[in-house]
């Protein structure tokens, strides 16, 4: 999200490139109709800005359903979706279980603003599985769920000072939206307008697995540090796999310095396995965020630590933090259903395997073809980068000129229906709902995609 959030202004409307493909592009007349409605009511015509599809070819699809791992635009066009709604729909669109807790919650009425017992059975599934959470409170989206866990970092340390990572996204969120600045460790610089210098000020920006940085950025703010947030896989600008030695020693010297380690898991939560990256890696972080998945397809965040730091939330603290529409009893129903099949024996290896198998045989065509392609993976979460670096683990390792490629592709996937997120920086999801034959499909679709991306090479 981090890089799209700049490239997608740039605009690409009136800039139809020739079809250099050798299939026919879908039409989108319909999709066409509803976004010229749409940019009358919405600035660029969407209500988050990489739908606008600024950093690929045409205009956004306008999607009117989804079953499975299969997506319907308004032209009647369909698809098998590798976006996932950006990470909720582990199980595919419209699962079931999921449609049918919600329908039954939903008879009873849909808000409250008082306690339900939904809101204990989601808790139970998730701290009984979890040993990273004792306590956990419920918001309405990940921004929520990170704004909050970092304020409960302040008032806990009693510390102003946040260090974030270059190539992390968080939210959008005033001290979050913050990048590097020139230098190693530098304040950061606001990288969306409307935030105030001195609230950026107050997050420090530092390049990911350099361990130095960390360390000289501890040194200089030495005894004012409240917290490192860091995404436990970061996936939202790129799949930039972190080493675990390096966070091993992150984790180490937030506890030499009385600094929580906070861990976002909005995307890797509950994708890579019940307790996400911190799992995944064996680091324990002090708080930590999920989001996306929780919700089952419905807006959910939450942040959870142990007992005695979620005792300063209020009404137990004196960090406040609220919400209206929190914990609402069906989001609570979504999420309940969707993690209960997730708790299924076997669930993420299965997922897994599928995901590694998809990831792994289009890594072999690329190779066999001397392509410049690197497919990344963990657990079912993909990123193809067209590069030939073995590895790419911090946002200075993205060749942003390659993206003109992840554009043609973009184009020659939908042509043959398949849909990917509209940006090259964006990860993709294999659910549980693709089967053997669209993941053999969407192979085929690749590879003659890139054959057509490469050939002019
Ligand atoms: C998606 C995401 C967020 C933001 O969540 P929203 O629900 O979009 O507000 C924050 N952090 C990470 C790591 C994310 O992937």
């Amino acid at each position: 999200m981090l890089e799209s959030l700049k490239k997608m202004f740039a605009g690409n409307e009136g800039d139809i490139p020739v079809n250099t493909g050798n299939k026919p592009d879908i039409s989108r007349e319909k999709s066409a109709e509803l976004y010229e409605r749409a940019k009358k009511y919405f600035p660029g015509g969407v209500n988050s800005p990489v739908r606008a599809f600024k950093s690929v070819y045409g205009t956004p699809l306008f999607i009117q359903k989804g079953d499975g791992c299969y997506v319907w635009d308004a032209d009647g066009n369909q698809f098998i979706d590798f976006c996932g709604s950006w990470g909720p729909l582990i199980l595919g669109h419209n699962h079931q279980k999921v449609r049918e807790k919600v329908i039954e919650v939903m008879h009873s009425g849909m808000s409250f603003g008082a306690p339900t017992a939904l809101e204990n059975e989601l808790a139970e599934l998730i701290i009984k599985n979890n040993r990273f959470v004792e306590k956990i409170r419920f918001t309405s989206s990940g921004t929520e769920a990170v704004m909050s866990a970092i304020r409960l970092a302040r008032g806990y340390t009693g510390r102003d000072k946040v260090i974030k990572f270059e190539g992390c996204y968080h939210g959008h969120s005033d001290s979050l939206l913050v990048k590097a600045g020139s230098g190693l460790v530098t304040f950061g610089e606001t990288s969306s307008a409307g935030v105030p210098k001195s609230f950026a000020e107050e997050t420090i920006v530092v390049p990911l697995n350099d361990i130095q940085a960390v360390y000289q950025a501890f040194e200089q703010f030495n005894g004012q540090v409240a917290a490192v947030i860091i995404e436990g896989i970061p996936a939202n600008n790129g799949l930039l796999m972190q080493d675990e030695a390096y966070l091993r020693l992150l984790e180490m010297t937030c506890r030499e310095n009385g600094t929580l380690l906070i861990f976002d898991e909005v995307i890797t939560g509950f994708r890579l396995g019940f307790e996400g990256a911190a799992a995944h890696y064996g680091i324990k972080p002090d708080i930590v965020t999920y989001g996306k998945i929780i919700g089952g397809g419905l807006p959910v965040g939450m942040y959870g630590a142990s007992a005695e730091i979620m005792g300063h939330i209020s009404p137990d603290g004196g960090v406040y933090q609220a919400g209206t529409l929190s914990g609402n009893p069906v989001a609570m129903a979504a999420g309940i259903a969707q993690l209960t099949e997730l708790l299924r024996p076997g669930f993420y290896k299965e997922l897994n395997a599928k995901a590694a198998e998809f990831a792994e045989s289009i890594q072999r065509f690329a190779t066999a073809r001397n392509y410049k392609l690197k497919v990344f993976y963990v657990g079912s979460i993909f990123w193809m980068a067209f590069t030939d670096k073995e590895k790419i683990q911090t946002a200075a390792d993205i060749d942003h000129a390659s993206m003109e490629k992840f554009k043609m592709m973009h184009r020659e996937l939908l042509n043959r229906g398949i849909y990917f997120g509209p940006s090259g920086y964006e990860v993709g999801f294999v659910s549980a709902a693709h089967t053997k034959i669209e993941l053999e499909k969407t192979k085929r679709a690749i590879f003659e995609s890139l054959d057509v991306v490469f050939r002019n090479k």
